[in-house]
């Protein structure tokens, strides 16, 4: 009894239709009841064959399973064979609105035939069209060039036991384990021992023997792999090794962000590691830009996510203290700094992403700033604005007293110190010379990492091209530059930032704005919506290249979430230069 009206093995055909499975077999999972199967481009669709047309019938949508196997039955009197399929989709949560992927398999059992082997070919045929149809990807609409891990997938998967709250290994063997087995994906794991570690793993590992490597910690981990990476004398190549993250830190941009990326709704916590994981073994592979950045010091390295500086960067550091509460640190951080606000001089300049109209606007205070929307907020500006209405509450826990501002070199400040001149043109047309001069003063300090010119940027002692924005205003809230969207699993930064989309999202805040407008701005972050608050003092920019000068003697600066050296620092995105596992 064979029902199939199908062609030979759909495998033969990745690119075209899957020709269609139909077959009868019993439902293990479900009641053991006979039922109809049928496989067709994008979905299971099992129907019990007892019930009245149109009723038991249930449609497995293929987007969501990981993998299929077939194999035969435990007690050697079983002549039947088996196939199971792991689906996760979206399902509503117990006693809460939200949605989370969650595990559902189906298993069935074939017998066709007396002979067991014909059975099991039988199984296996159905499980190779079933991974076959459920690893086809959709046609993208968004332009973005994608891949695939092959399988099976070999992955060395780093995990730092002490991130987040230190349950990062129980984590993976909870949630992810089972998950990579069922997606034929073979996973080493490799548990890191002390800071640097991983990198110095990466630095050495045969990257032949792997076809992805992924981080089950914070981004920190990751910030050390990518770098790792482009230590290597063949960093050209290694950093084309496909890399994943899985969210077990406290700091979990990377992770919210892929998850975003892949139309997921926004998730927390282990909901998020299952929808990571989910996304890891369905393998698709997106480029990822990196972001170049120099320091005084001539260090160079790269970074995925984010630099900051000021009240970002303070929190991010400040909250280490709180990481025992998990994710929830930066909203802490955020409420404590928020009550001791800080401003900081420093000069910032940018090399805008798009065309930007004439000179004028290449010099830019507030009131060019494109989403300054009334002229009448511009006469507040120099002032420390009074709190305004959100959350008196929130206000006065925070002592709403005038900002501190911890520079004593600020009234010695001449913005034209920093005016570009005709010198700066040459210095734009040697950028590669410059660039390779720049790499020469860092191989004479620790930089060990390597990777493509930065014709972009001049030495950090020459002023910026001419052809760059350069802001005016010295006082500053935060400067925070991201290229992925989330800054940490609940603050959606950069709403518009993709991973391969060769811009740094530039935000920054001027100084005047009153705690209560920081604040709103904060809790607008959540969703996304900051921009929509209509700050004055809050310029958004997307920008290829930038330069910032702190001038305050103290102070703090992050990059990925990690503090680095404080001074003078610039940063030029290389679109594309690495690879994601994303949706
Ligand atoms: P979290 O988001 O919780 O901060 P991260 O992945 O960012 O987690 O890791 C925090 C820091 O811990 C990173 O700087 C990383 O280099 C370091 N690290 C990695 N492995 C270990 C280890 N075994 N012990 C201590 N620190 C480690
Ligand atoms: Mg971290």
């Amino acid at each position: 009894m064979d029902r199939d009206k199908t062609e030979p093995d759909p495998s033969h055909h990745r690119n075209g239709i899957v020709g269609l499975l139909y077959g009868e077999f019993i439902d293990i999972i479900n009641g053991k009841v006979r039922c109809s199967v049928s496989l067709a481009d994008h979905a299971l669709t099992v129907q019990k064959i007892t019930s009245s047309p149109g009723q038991g019938k249930v449609v497995f949508d293929l987007n969501d399973c990981v993998g299929c196997r077939a194999f035969k039955g435990e007690d050697n009197a079983d002549t039947g064979a088996y196939f199971s399929a792991y689906f996760y989709p979206f399902k509503r949560k117990w006693l809460s609105f939200g949605m989370a992927r969650q595990r559902l398999e189906q298993c069935f059992r074939v017998a066709l035939a007396q002979d067991p082997r014909a059975n099991l070919e039988e199984a296996e045929r159905w499980a190779r069209a079933i991974r076959d149809a459920s690893f086809r990807p959709l046609p993208r609409t968004d332009g973005v060039e994608y891949s695939e891990l092959r399988r099976p997938c070999r992955i060395m998967v780093l995990l730092n036991p002490n991130s987040g709250r230190g349950q990062a290994l129980s984590l993976f063997s909870t949630h992810i384990q089972r998950m990579l087995t069922e997606a034929d994906a073979v996973p080493t794991l490799v548990i890191t021992e002390h800071q640097n570690h991983a990198r110095e793993i990466v630095r050495e590992a045969d990257l032949s023997q792997w076809d992805a490597l992924v981080i089950l910690s914070g981004d920190g981990l990751l910030f050390e792999v990518v770098n790792g990476l482009m230590e290597r004398e063949d960093w050209e190549e290694a950093i084309q090794t496909p890399l994943g993250i899985l969210p077990g830190g406290s700091g979990n941009a990377l992770a919210a962000s892929i998850n975003r990326y892949s139309g997921a709704p926004a998730l927390l916590g282990e909901e998020l590691l299952v929808s990571c994981g989910f996304l890891l073994c369905k393998g698709l592979v997106s480029p990822l830009d990196l972001v170049s950045v120099h320091m005084a010091s001539g260090q160079r390295f790269f970074s995925f996510l984010s630099l900051a500086w000021g009240f970002v960067a303070d929190v991010d550091i400040e909250s280490e203290r709180y990481r025992q509460v998990g994710a929830a640190r930066f909203l802490l951080g955020t409420l404590v700094r928020l009550a001791s606000l800080r401003v900081y001089q420093g000069r910032l300049a940018f090399l805008p992403a798009h065309e930007e109209g004439t000179v004028e606007d290449r010099v830019e205070g507030v009131a060019a700033s494109s989403f300054t929307r009334s002229s009448s907020t511009n006469s507040s500006f120099h002032s420390t604005s009074p709190p305004d209405s959100l959350s008196s509450s929130f206000c006065s826990a925070m002592s709403c007293g005038p900002v501190a501002d911890p520079s004593p070199t600020h009234s010695t400040l001449c913005p034209e110190d920093s005016a570009p001149d005709d010198h700066t043109l040459n210095t734009l047309h040697n950028a590669s010379n410059n660039a390779m001069k720049l790499l020469q003063a860092g191989s004479q300090t620790t930089s060990l990492v390597k990777g493509p010119p930065d014709s972009l940027l001049p030495p950090l002692d020459e002023p910026v091209p001419t052809h760059w924005t350069q802001v005016t205003e010295q006082g500053f809230i935060l400067v925070l530059a991201m290229y992925q969207s989330f800054l940490s699993e609940d603050l959606l930064a950069a709403p518009e930032a993709r991973s391969g989309d060769g811009c740094i999202h530039l935000y920054y805040v001027l100084e005047g704005v009153s705690r209560a407008a920081l604040l709103r701005l904060f809790l607008a972050m959540e969703r996304g919506t900051h921009m929509a608050c209509e700050c004055p003092q809050l310029v958004y920019r997307q920008v290829r290249a930038l330069r910032l000068e702190p001038l305050s003697p103290q102070g703090a600066i992050t990059v990925d979430g990690e503090q680095v050296e404080y001074g003078s620092i610039q940063a030029q995105i290389h679109g594309g230069l690495g690879k994601l596992i994303s949706g």
